[in-house]
């Protein structure tokens, strides 16, 4: 995937914020840019409903255990950037 930079944010910075954009811990500016971005970008538009439909979902089943949470999020994010390698 080409960087992209769209509404003042690059594909790799959405990436890298998206789980705190999904998680509501970002001030209204980063919110902003993101969206725009989102709405700029083809690529981060589709990783980024998967992605927050694949959160919410991981959100709800694995509340209790913080620690999975976070493995499987990490393990998450290196495959939705590998995704965005292949052509
Ligand atoms: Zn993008």
């Amino acid at each position: 995937m080409k960087d992209r930079t769209v509404g003042g944010i690059c594909c790799s910075e959405v990436l890298e914020l998206l789980t705190e954009y999904v998680d509501g811990e970002l001030d209204v500016t980063a919110v902003e840019k993101i969206e725009n971005h989102l709405l700029g970008c083809p690529n981060c538009e589709r990783f980024g409903r998967n992605f927050g439909a694949m959160v919410v979902s991981l959100r709800q089943e694995s509340e209790k255990s913080e620690a999975v949470q976070l493995d499987v999020m990490a393990r998450l994010l290196s495959e939705l950037r590998q995704m965005g390698n292949q052509p």
